[in-house]
């Protein structure tokens, strides 16, 4: 502690910028002077202290001591009067020894110090000052050299400058007069100059130096500026992460507002590196990392570049808004790719999705596999949907994907295409080359009731199958075959495969549907009767069958029946149907002709509101025709199992209409149905009919259908009786009511309505 205080009390704070300053210098100088001077002093006053000598010097030995003392306190605060007082202190003490002292000696330290002025001056004061001390120094010199040759030469010798042989020779006044001269130029005005110009350079140096310090300070002082305004949050790091320095945006940034500072911290104490980033990431060029006090900021960090020193300038970018954006367009992204390519409910892909896989299937394996493409439709979905409302019949869509995929392998590609039509596409061995085994196989996938809401659904399906690769060589070719096949699979035929001539079929039946169309609309479609007769033979009602006439050709009613129901026009070929019935029904009514008339209904008509609606009007327009319009419909109809039918029929039947039940026998309508279904009529199938009389067998079957309509309280129609064997039999067997070629054949309706025509005639006979 001591000696550092000495040091900077002596030398000042030579790395502070302030002490380079002359005003410092000379404050080292003063002190350093005085307290050297002041040594002296107490060495010698201990000396003559104790050596009891001259009691005078003693005594002016302590003054000066006390006046040195004196002046080391004061050049703490009047450093200037301190100098002046030394120097003036330093002038008398020479002076009085030059004068008083008897000592030679003392003359000579007198006049050393006297020479010494100059230099002092130089260095506690100015040049100018310095010049004073010189020329005053001339009186001395002056006094010396006139006053004692040999007290010059004494004086010389004293100070080691004159030989011994000199002096004694005293002769030699002009060398020792040069001596002196040397002396007095030396230490009075070669040291003071070249000092003086030493300190001269110093001054000089310390001016540049300061000018010098004073740019860098306008430059640090714009780089730090520049540094804070950048706009970026920016940071000075070593090489090993330390933070230099860092803007105040970094700051904020970093430390998330709080003043905090981030001196001599690592930047990996404020970032942790994202992802697998390693912990020096900050070294790469780019880099992605979050906030180490909060993890949901997100940083990205630049180094902008590598300094001189070897330091690295960072910029840091908040990307916490830039990445929440840009999650948020990703998910819109995914889900707009899972729209594009899946269906919402099932998750399914779509049509082009499965299109896309397939084909990409089929790119990845070798171009002789086999396999097969088809697509199931689950039947009558549309009763499901207004029965059991479009929720249940979303989650009967969703089961049914659900065992789809579960059951099919994972080698198989299954799509929604639309609706309730569901693609697959399926590898195949040789084994299900053959159709009956593929048959099988898909059957096996497709389930046979799903549960809804507690409600046990039996399941039908229409399914249209192509073989890959002799039926289509892609995706889109193979679906559109299958679509071709299951256009033509139907409540009997489930199965349907593609071939050739299904192409043509379709493309005529297109046209056809077309022309049939123009034809239900123009009204194109007649009615033919057919009589019902007694077992006396005599009229008691008609059946009425389309018939539509096509390019000079009959077409047969099954066909253009079905295809008016694909094309959905059944309904109003019905309601078209019908009101030429009811006109004919009115015209016989006034006429007092009581004939009945059946109605064939395929059944998609009395799933139709407004088919329904009509038919329930017409009764309330015409209570009469209750009794003159009966309703067939045909126990193979895929709609006779479903409710709404069921129910709709019974309040037709509550508002007196007769119901037949048609072609009974030969669908699945159970005894229990027939119950369900308010039918007072059965129509025993020709079928069942045609062997007869032979066949016991058939006998046997229709006896007992006779029988059990009895029991039913139910009327029964024997079809398609063409034998008086046939029509014997049966009249025998209790039918009692019997249709035939036998009894006739149909015939337009016009012969049994234009009164000229014999058959109307004998129509008319009966009443
Ligand atoms: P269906 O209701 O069983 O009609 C009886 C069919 O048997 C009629 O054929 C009729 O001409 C035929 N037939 C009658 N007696 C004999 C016979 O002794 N021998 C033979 N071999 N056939 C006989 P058609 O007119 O060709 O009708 C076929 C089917 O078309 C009908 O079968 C019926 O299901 C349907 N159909 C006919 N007209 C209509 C209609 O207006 N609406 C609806 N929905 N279906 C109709
Ligand atoms: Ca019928
Ligand atoms: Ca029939």
């Amino acid at each position: 502690m001591s000696i550092d205080f000495l040091k900077k009390y002596f030398f000042g704070d030579v790395q502070s910028s302030s002490d380079v300053s002359s005003v410092a210098f000379q404050q080292s100088a003063l002190r350093i002077l005085l307290a050297l001077t002041l040594c002296i002093f107490l060495v010698s006053e201990v000396h003559f202290l104790f050596t009891a000598g001259d009691y005078s010097f003693l005594a002016i030995n302590s003054v000066y001591l006390a006046a040195l003392i004196g002046l080391l306190y004061l050049s703490r605060r009047y450093e200037k009067a301190t100098a002046i007082l030394f120097l003036f202190t330093l002038v008398t003490a020479s002076i009085l020894l030059l004068t008083l002292s008897n000592e030679f000696h003392a003359e000579k330290y007198a006049l050393i110090s006297l020479y010494s002025l100059p230099l002092i001056t130089r260095l506690l004061f100015t040049f100018k000052a310095s010049i004073v001390a010189m020329v005053a120094n001339l009186y001395p010199f002056y006094l010396i050299t006139n006053n004692s040759w040999m007290g010059s030469a004494e004086f010389l010798d004293s100070a080691n400058l004159l030989t011994s042989a000199d002096a004694l020779a005293g002769a030699s006044i002009a060398p020792s007069f040069y001596f002196q001269m040397l002396t007095f130029v030396t230490l009075n005005i070669g040291l003071p100059l070249a000092v003086s110009r030493i300190i001269q350079t110093l001054e000089s140096h310390a001016i540049k130096m300061k000018d010098l310090n004073q740019k860098l300070n306008s430059h640090y002082a714009m780089y730090e500026e520049f540094f804070e305004n950048t706009g970026t949050p920016s940071l000075l790091c070593d090489q090993r992460g330390k933070v230099l320095k860092a803007n105040q945006l970094c700051r904020h940034l970093l430390t998330g507002g709080i003043k905090k500072s981030l001196a001599h911290s690592n930047i990996t104490d404020w970032l942790t590196p994202a992802g697998e980033n390693s912990r020096f990431a900050w070294q790469s060029d780019m880099a992605e990392c979050t906030l180490k006090s909060d993890s949901q900021t997100h940083i990205n960090i630049r180094r902008a570049s590598l300094t001189e020193h070897g330091h690295l300038v960072i910029h840091l970018e908040n990307t916490t808004e830039l990445k929440a954006i840009q999650q948020e367009l990703e998910s819109t992204q995914e889900t707009n790719s899972r729209l594009a390519h899946f269906d919402v409910l099932t998750r399914l892909p779509n049509h082009r999705h499965f299109c896309q896989q397939v084909n990409q299937r089929l790119a990845e394996h070798d171009k002789h596999v086999t396999g097969a493409m088809f697509i199931i439709r689950i039947s009558q979905f549309k009763l499901l949907n207004k029965q059991y409302g479009k929720d249940n019949a979303n989650k009967v869509i969703l089961s049914f994907a659900k065992t789809l995929t579960h059951k099919l392998s994972d080698q198989a590609v299954v799509g929604r295409l639309r609706g309730v039509k569901f693609s697959c596409f399926i590898p195949l061995s040789q084994t299900y080359l053959i159709q009956k085994n593929l048959s099988e196989l898909i059957k096996s996938i497709l389930p046979k009731q799903i549960t809804v809401e507690g409600n046990k659904l039996n399941m039908e399906y229409q399914v249209g199958i192509a073989y890959y690769h002799t039926d289509g060589k892609n995706a889109e070719a193979l679906l559109e075959r299958c679509e071709m096949a299951l256009e033509y699979s139907n409540s009997v035929e489930r199965f349907s495969f593609y071939n050739n001539n299904l192409e043509n079929k379709l493309i005529e039946e297109h046209t056809l549907g077309l022309s049939l169309s123009s034809a239900i609309k123009n009204k194109h479609i007649t009615i033919w009767l057919q009589p019902q007769v007694n077992a006396s033979g005599d009229i008691c009602s008609f059946e009425a069958l389309a018939r539509w006439q096509h390019n000079g050709q009959y077409i047969p009613p099954p066909q253009f029946i079905s295809i008016a129901e694909n094309l959905g026009l059944l309904p109003l070929l019905a309601e078209n149907l019908v009101r030429a019935l009811v006109e004919t029904l009115t015209d016989w009514q006034k006429e007092h002709i009581h004939t009945p008339i059946a109605f064939n209904l395929a059944g998609q008509e009395l799933m139709n509101d407004g088919f329904f609606a009509f038919l329930m009007a017409l009764v309330t327009d015409k209570p009469w025709l209750k009794d003159r319009l009966e309703l067939e419909i045909t126990e193979t109809s895929p709609v006779m199992t479903h409710p709404l039918v069921h129910k709709r029929l019974r309040s037709l039947s509550q508002y007196g209409y007769s119901i037949a039940i048609d072609d009974f026998g030969t669908g699945q309508a159970s005894l229990g149905q027939l119950v369900d279904i308010p039918a007072n009529i059965l129509k025993i199938d020709r079928r069942f009919v045609f062997p007869l009389p032979h066949d016991q067998r058939h006998v046997d079957i229709v006896k007992s259908t006779i029988q059990l309509a009895k029991s039913l309280d139910m009327k029964v129609i024997a079809e398609g009786i063409e034998t008086k064997e046939q029509a014997t039999l049966l009249i025998a067997m209790g039918c009692n009511t019997l249709q035939g070629y036998y009894y006739g054949k149909p015939s337009p309706m016009t012969d049994w309505t234009s009164h000229s025509n014999a058959k109307a005639k004998t129509l008319r006979m009966v009443y």
